[in-house]
């Protein structure tokens, strides 16, 4: 991206009115954002974490135009709401990936970092925080909660985040994300069943079937090791 889309980025920044509402955003610009293409909306969430040593240093680098990465969203571990680029922008955070058949997600989606170097938990205050914006951004675009994934449910094998510590039934509990199926899996596990499963679920990347189920256990077992068991195919079933 060249200088002018900087120059334009920050005229329409400055357009955004300021607030006195206690739980609004603070407003931190990005440059690092385009148009989104093919008049595409947003239709997924996608969630990461920083790994970063704090707040500062993601928001600082997230609004580099060095870097050329951002997102619309930053929390920090204390619950605070940064905003760095608009809605209606393509931020810069998603990069190579697919799914549910979907490429170009940068363009289909709202991306959330979540401030936490991934090797920790994440704060119940930044959780709070993220369960008052996702509902939201929700109903602002009709995105339902099929559409809120993690960076490594769409770039399986190339990115791990929001990790094995995102508490991923929090938000299915509270309809944040898709409910994970709760059915009998079948006594056998083969790797055909769980590839089609697995795609039906959304997780179409075309990846082997080692790093497809490193993705799926991420999302759903991050716990679990070792060769395909039926357990893994469990979530992927019909889901309620
Ligand atoms: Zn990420």
């Amino acid at each position: 991206m060249g200088m002018g889309t900087h120059v334009a980025g920050i005229q329409v920044h400055s357009a955004v009115p300021s607030t006195t509402d206690p739980q609004a955003p603070i407003w931190h610009a990005s440059p690092n954002y385009g148009p989104r293409r093919d008049g595409l909306k947003p239709s997924m969430i996608v969630l990461h974490y920083t790994a970063m040593n704090s707040a500062q240093e993601a928001l600082d680098r997230l609004c580099d135009p060095v870097h050329e990465v951002s997102a619309h969203y930053l929390i920090g571990g204390y619950g605070t709401l940064w905003h760095m680029v608009r809605e209606e922008d393509r931020a810069w955070h998603a990069g190579a990936g697919e799914w549910s058949g979907q490429k170009d997600i940068n363009s289909r989606s709202i991306g959330i970092e979540l401030d936490n170097t991934g090797r920790h938990p994440f704060s119940d205050l930044q959780m709070r925080r993220l369960e008052q914006l996702l509902p939201q951004i929700m109903h602002r675009w009709s995105i339902r909660p099929y559409g809120v994934i993690g960076h490594s449910d769409m770039a399986p094998g190339r990115k791990f985040d929001p990790g094995p510590r995102f508490d991923w039934l929090r938000l299915e509990r509270n309809k944040l994300a898709a409910a994970r199926g709760q059915n009998d899996g079948p006594l056998d596990a083969p790797i055909d069943q769980f590839r089609i499963l697995a795609q039906s679920a959304g997780f179409s990347a075309d990846v082997d079937d080692e790093t497809l189920l490193s993705a799926v256990r991420l999302r759903y077992r991050p716990w679990a090791t070792g060769p395909l068991q039926s357990a893994d195919l469990v979530p992927l079933t019909a889901r309620s």
